[in-house]
């Protein structure tokens, strides 16, 4: 029977007979038989092949067997003598389903380095570490739809074509027909007025909580904003809770919960790829994520955190006052040199958060929540909505934003408006925390950044 190498190696049963298939990892010869170590991307693990020499295809294709060649071995399981391995694979046929010439396979034993395999991102997968962090994302993946749904929380299906820029969140890609002259005038044509890739699906998921509830929306975003960081990407995807019913603290509860879920769910899952993470990517990685669930994340407002870096007396690139945004050094030094945990930072200036945030009762500040994480900074960006309709009008037009192309999201507050809340949790940030990988362009398996999208 085929076999994942997974499965046989989660419960191996000596004297089994079955098959694998999968990919030649290397292959060594001694006196009269060879060892092949052959991998699956079912897990890390490889398994030992033995081929002996009495296989009628021993001299004219096994021995000839190189990395990135494709093959079905069928064979017996057996007790293995060697260290690190329980079981290998005795076989009794060697099948070879296509070659892979030594001369030009790029993925020769040797380290490359992980800009040299963004050159190559229809082979990278076949290393450890990129299968690594494929199984580790797709596990998380599963992970949020599993913490919502036991929760009773409904998946919402957002639009990626939109015509509402959900306004602060980034610059918007245009949609636009072949025919056109102008990207405007195309979408004009089509959708009858501009529209774009969603940049978030916030204000759709408000729509769908204020008739459900509870909901959350899992989907790809796009953002044409033009930084080249090791934390943004072009196209990325975010897991958007929006909770009817809900204030700030109930919002800082459910991201706080979800993360732990996520981080000890990967923990208990996925411990052969966290070691190897912790082992060649980011040492200590282990314990930094356990003492992450072990621990109550730290909590300030905005106004202490700015007094908090002003005392510090470091010297940022930026400069600290109360009124501007935090940058990116600002929120690390707060989360790795000062509290050295998670930290969630609430009640930012009104004057630069979006105007769906709903505005304190000091009319200065709003109930905005971004929650910090040590290597990365931000990694959630939430909020309590603004649902009075008065206030919400009032913060639109001074932001200057049409009216018009927002009845629909103000009819939500003129018919049976409930205070909500919701954040954005930006999914390849969560895999690098998890990870410990320093480029996001390592977490999602195609990247998309100014200048590149190969394939
Ligand atoms: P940043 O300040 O880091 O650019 P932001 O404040 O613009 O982020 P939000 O609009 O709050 O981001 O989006 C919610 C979450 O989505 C962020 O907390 C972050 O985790 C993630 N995110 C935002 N922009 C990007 C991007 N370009 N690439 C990857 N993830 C992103
Ligand atoms: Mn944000």
């Amino acid at each position: 029977m085929r076999k994942r190498i997974a499965t046989i190696l989660a419960a191996p049963q000596r004297g089994e007979q079955l098959q694998i298939a999968g990919w030649v990892r290397t292959r060594r010869d001694a006196s009269g038989f060879s060892f092949i170590e052959v991998g699956d991307g079912s897990c890390l693990a490889n398994i030992q092949v033995i081929a002996d020499q009495t296989l009628t295809n021993y001299g004219d294709e096994i021995k000839k067997l190189s990395a990135g060649c494709s093959v079905l071995v069928t064979g017996t399981l057996q007790e293995s003598p060697a260290k690190g391995q329980a079981v290998e694979l005795l076989a009794s046929e060697v099948r070879v389903l296509g070659w892979a010439d030594p001369e030009t396979y790029p993925l020769q034993k040797k380290h490359h380095s992980f800009e040299f395999l963004r050159n190559i991102s229809h082979l990278r997968p076949r290393t450890n570490a990129l299968g690594a962090v494929a199984r580790v994302r797709s596990r998380l993946s599963y992970g949020v739809h599993s913490f919502f749904q036991e929760r009773g929380f409904i998946q919402v299906h957002t639009p990626i074509i939109t015509t509402s820029d959900c306004e602060g969140a980034g610059e918007m890609f245009q949609v636009t027909t072949p025919s056109a002259v102008s990207a405007a005038e195309a979408a004009a044509e089509f959708f009858g007025r501009p529209a774009g890739l969603t940049v978030s699906g916030q204000l759709q998921a408000e729509v769908y909580a204020q008739a459900l509830g509870n909901v959350y929306t899992f989907g790809p975003t796009f953002r044409a904003e033009n930084s080249n960081t090791s934390r943004h990407l072009a196209e990325f995807w975010m897991v958007e809770p929006e909770m009817a019913f809900c204030d700030l603290e109930c919002n800082r509860q459910v991201a706080e919960e979800m993360l732990k879920y996520l981080i000890r769910l990967v923990l208990a899952e996925c411990s052969e790829d966290l070691a190897l993470f912790d082992h060649f990517i980011a040492k200590g990685l282990l314990a930094r994520l356990q003492q992450v669930v072990d621990h109550d994340f730290a909590h300030i407002t905005y106004s202490e955190a700015v007094e908090q870096l002003l005392q510090s007396k470091h010297s940022f690139s930026y400069p600290v006052q109360w009124g501007g945004d935090l940058q990116s050094e600002h929120e690390r030094y707060l989360t790795e040199t000062i509290y050295h945990r998670p930290l969630i930072v609430t009640d930012y200036p009104a004057a630069i958060k979006p105007f769906y945030m709903r505005v304190s009762d000091d009319c200065r500040t709003v109930a905005a929540m971004d929650i910090l994480v040590p290597g990365i900074g931000e990694i959630i960006g939430g909020s309590q909505r603004e649902e009075r309709y008065d206030v919400l009008v009032a913060r639109m037009q001074q932001a200057g934003i049409e009216l018009s192309g927002y009845e629909w999201y103000l009819d939500l507050r003129r018919y049976g408006s409930v205070p909500h809340s919701g954040f954005g949790l930006g999914f390849e940030r969560l895999v690098q925390f998890v990870t410990g990988m320093a480029n996001i362009r390592e977490v999602i398996p195609f990247p998309r950044t100014p200048g590149f999208a190969p394939c």
